[in-house]
């Protein structure tokens, strides 16, 4: 294929990729967006396929057979709580893609045009995208490594830490860009897997300080990382595709990082530094006392929602775990049938991922215009009747708002109290992600309803239709 040819290819697939990000940031297009991805992909890959230097293409399709055979069967039984592990997993190989990419390139840079002729050493340029590339990649390799271990419960997902550690990593960090500096200046193969060595622990030392609570926004962040490590090794194959999708999966996940920390109203600082989960539970396990907490059943919680004229629905982590989106649905049909106003109040950090709720409400046919964000509907929660909280709990907490000691204070919850009748459904009193006791539970419009969320939701409908 001539070279203007393969660029023309490249250039589309990237305007693609750039659209199906474009699709991907609301539900109503995230359809549009996939198949811009997978367009887009689909040119790259055969784009690059039909440039000369192809050595050969049985081991290719054998490659291609093998990881599509993978990709599907996974994409095919993963569990929507199972995603931020998946996530992690796959990051970790976009990380060892760049290191081989890289060390591929370092042993034979002839074959990528990055050295002075045959047996000659290796440009300058190419030595600093080539380290930077395969630094990165390492780091990702690892953390991504130990992230998937800690979301699957293979690692622990307490935060490990130990005296000195912030110390430790800073000085791998300082080793790491005189190792850098060295071969660039030598070109020495000792440096260039020293610089490997280096960030392969420096990943793996950076991200077990971190409770696996926080990981989906180092999963995210891991993400952006795997995206800079990308757009290196573009650099290096002089691959124009490759650097602009390395740079858009680097913006974003940057992007997506920080929305995550603020909607948790943390900084990105303060998660990097790690411990945050680890001291769970000691204020949620004193937490009841001789406080009043009211109970009621799946029969209480009918005869109220069936009073109401309006609803809002607060979809948090335990829904998902209990995969009650669709007792819920049929819940909430059920009262618009009666003429009830149902809606759903989506927090930015509810769940374990951003979006994580709208997928789930997505899959159960909510309607798009019932659900809206919190900005959109928070200061409804005062004109209506039942907040109905499922399986969410630190993004109603009041102590957000109200008391300045609490680990979550300034974070945006929504102000569910203000509702005529708070209804919340979960398990037990205890707390949620941030191990923190949620005094909602004893205010006086609270009714409790403990258990699964998706049992009860399915006797809500049962007793609905007594
Ligand atoms: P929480 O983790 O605060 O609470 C979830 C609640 O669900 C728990 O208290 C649990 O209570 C209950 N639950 C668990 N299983 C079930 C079940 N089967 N049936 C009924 N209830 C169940 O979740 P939220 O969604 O309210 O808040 C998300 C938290 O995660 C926030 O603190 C946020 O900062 C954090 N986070 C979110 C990220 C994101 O991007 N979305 C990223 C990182 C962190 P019980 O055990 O009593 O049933």
């Amino acid at each position: 294929m001539p070279i203007t040819v393969s660029l023309l290819a490249y250039l589309v697939s990237s305007v693609c990729c750039i659209m199906a990000l474009r699709g991907l940031s609301g539900p109503e297009t995230a359809r549009g967006g996939l198949l811009f991805g997978i367009i887009g992909m689909a040119l790259a890959v055969l784009t690059t396929l039909m440039l000369p230097g192809v050595q050969s293409y049985g081991l290719i399709a054998l490659g291609i057979a093998i990881g599509g055979l993978i990709g599907a069967v996974i994409a095919k039984k993963i569990e929507m709580t199972a995603l931020p592990q998946l996530v992690a997993a796959f990051h970790s190989l976009v990380g060892l893609a760049a290191v081989l990419i890289a060390a591929a390139a370092f042993k034979n840079p002839e074959a990528y045009g990055i050295s002075e002729g045959n047996g000659g050493e290796i440009h300058l340029g190419s030595l600093i995208e080539m380290s930077l590339g395969v630094a990165i990649g390492a780091v990702t390799f690892t953390g991504s490594l130990i992230a998937f271990g800690k979301l699957q419960g293979i690692v622990t997902g307490k935060p490990v830490v130990f005296r000195g550690q912030h110390f430790l990593n800073a000085l791998l960090g300082l080793g790491l860009v005189a190792l850098i500096v060295l071969l660039c200046l030598s070109g020495s193969p000792l440096f260039f897997w020293s610089i490997i060595g280096v960030s392969l622990l420096l990943g793996i030392l950076m991200i077990i300080p971190i409770g696996g609570a926080d990981m989906p926004v180092i999963v995210s962040m891991l993400n952006s990382y795997s995206g800079w490590a990308a757009a290196g090794i573009g650099f290096t194959l002089q691959n124009n595709l490759l650097i602009i999708v390395g740079a858009l999966v680097g913006a974003s996940g940057a992007i997506l990082s920080y929305i995550m920390c603020k909607g948790m109203n943390r900084s990105f600082f303060n998660v990097i530094l790690g411990g945050f989960g680890g001291e769970t539970a000691t204020a949620a396990a004193g937490a009841q006392g001789d406080r009043h907490v009211k109970v009621g059943s799946a029969e209480d919680a009918a005869f109220i929602l069936k009073n109401a004229s309006s609803v809002i629905i607060v979809p948090g982590y335990g829904m998902a775990v209990a995969q009650a989106q669709h007792a819920l649905r049929e819940m909430a049909d059920h009262l618009k049938s009666e003429g009830v106003k149902v809606r759903y109040a989506i927090h930015p950090v509810a769940g374990r991922m951003p979006g994580h709720m709208n997928v789930l409400l997505a899959e159960a046919s909510v309607p798009y215009e019932d659900v809206l964000e919190l900005e959109e509907i928070n200061r409804d929660f005062s004109q209506t009747d039942v907040a109905f909280v499922i399986g969410a709990n630190d993004i109603t907490n009041p102590a957000a708002k109200k008391d300045p000691s609490s680990p979550i204070y300034g974070m945006p919850v929504f102000d569910v109290e203000s509702a005529g009748t708070v209804l919340f459904i979960k398990r037990s009193l205890g707390s949620g992600y941030a191990g923190i006791d949620n005094e909602l539970f004893f205010y006086d419009n609270t009714m409790m309803l403990l258990g699964d969320a998706k049992k009860m939701c399915e006797g809500i409908i049962k007793a609905f239709e007594h």
